[in-house]
């Protein structure tokens, strides 16, 4: 008989946002007319920006017309959105990548979760606990329940930012904005991971899907902004959040070439060569419209239209943080971030603080246990409701802390 990967069943089953929906499915059938407010999703919510629709039309338009229509394209992206990425999101602020370093994907979730893909089995493998969950899913596909996987535990303690590993870790997962907390990496932290990797020949797979939240100039927005993380990282990033393509699906991977490593009988391998076989077989490229589509995110009107959004949901975030500073709540995050990460009240679980705010207040958080035992006990609540909901949210969230 044909086997499974048994490694399947080994994973949890994805209960959190099923739980979520059905709980305030619940609760609207009982409370009919009620209006909750949801602060848990982690989706944009305005609408592609103007110069980006733009862009869509007149390369639909170009796939109806002989001469410009376009079949397969390069598996790693078109040299029009490398070139682009590379001069804005790296050249420009002084980081040495270039556009052939760059391969466009559709999601930062498929590339998170392909790279392991070109990675040793046999590899000591660090998560962090609370963590965006394809990590460490995708890890457990790979490889199974082993005692290869070490959970990077982030607290209060810590500041939920973990701890540079003391036993043997080969391979790190490492995303600054953080999401679920919210917190981020200074210059000084990142460069003792960089430090550390180059030091143990380690690997960091850094995810830089929420960079474009990053507010204060002093905190870096790629790994390569470290000096010689070039040798040691690869980075991911996202159209999802900064520009709203969710649902249109874009994004990149960075592999630099410095990015070596020795094979066991001491060949020299190029993770980029690696990584570019992988693509070219198994992939066949993001689709020409929307790769037009992230090249208009570059012009100068989308970088401003882009930055109004991103603006715009951290006004929602500072909104929470004020309010839930003046109810009296502990909390990180939402300063560089769309996601604020809040210590539950009165000795409450995260699940029992969702039916309380559910119950109470009629809003919809995350519960911080969906994202690893660490999450236990925190909430996650997101910027991407509109500002009139946020406030609304707040408000009632302000009354429950004053009845307490
Ligand atoms: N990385 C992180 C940390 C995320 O939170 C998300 C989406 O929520 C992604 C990656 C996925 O991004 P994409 O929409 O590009 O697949």
């Amino acid at each position: 008989m044909f086997q499974i990967n048994e490694n399947y069943l080994q994973l949890g089953e994805s209960y959190l946002f099923s739980t979520i929906a059905r709980k305030v499915e619940q609760f609207s059938a009982s409370h009919p007319g009620v209006d909750i407010i949801r602060l848990g999703i982690g989706d944009v919510t305005l609408p592609i920006s103007p110069v980006v629709i733009s862009a869509l039309h007149r390369s639909v338009d170009e796939m109806g017309v002989k001469e410009h229509f376009r079949g397969y394209g390069p598996e790693q992206g078109y040299a029009f959105l490398r070139e682009a990425i590379a001069e804005i999101d790296f050249q420009k602020r002084g980081i040495g990548i270039s556009p052939a370093e760059i391969f466009v994907s559709d999601g930062s979730k498929s590339d998170t979760g392909n790279i392991g893909d070109i990675l040793g089995e046999g590899n000591v493998v660090a998560i962090t606990d609370p963590v965006y969950p394809v990590y460490l899913d995708t890890t457990l596909m790979r490889i199974g329940k082993t005692d290869k996987i070490r959970l990077l535990c982030c607290s209060e303690e810590n500041g939920f930012l973990p701890e540079l590993p003391q036993e043997r870790v080969d391979i790190v997962y490492l995303c600054y904005p953080n999401n679920p907390t919210g917190t981020v990496m200074t210059r000084e932290q990142l460069t003792w991971w960089v430090d550390w990797a180059l030091e143990n020949e380690s690997l960091i797979l850094f995810d830089a899907a929420y960079e474009a939240f990053i507010r204060d100039e002093s905190i870096p927005r790629s790994i390569y902004e470290i000096e010689g993380a070039r040798g040691c990282a690869i980075e991911f990033r996202s159209f999802s959040k900064s520009a709203g393509f969710t649902g249109l699906r874009c994004s990149y991977t960075v592999v630099p070439h410095e990015l070596r490593v020795a094979t066991a009988n001491g060949v020299e391998v190029s993770l980029h060569h690696l990584w570019n076989r992988r693509q070219s077989t198994k992939f066949n490229g993001t689709p020409y419209v929307i790769q037009r589509a992230a090249e208009a995110v570059y012009s100068p009107q989308g970088q401003q239209e882009m930055q109004a959004m991103i603006d715009s949901y951290m006004q929602n975030a500072a909104l929470i943080r004020q309010g839930l500073s003046e109810s009296g709540f502990t909390f990180f995050g939402g300063e560089h971030s769309p996601y604020i990460w809040l210590k539950c009240p009165d000795g409450l679980d995260s699940w029992q603080f969702f039916d309380r705010l559910l119950e109470v207040c009629h809003v919809v958080g995350t519960p911080g246990a969906g994202f690893g035992s660490s999450g236990e006990g925190y909430f996650r609540l997101t910027a991407f409701n509109n500002a009139e909901r946020t406030a609304e949210a707040i408000g009632r969230i302000a009354q429950l802390s004053s009845t307490r």
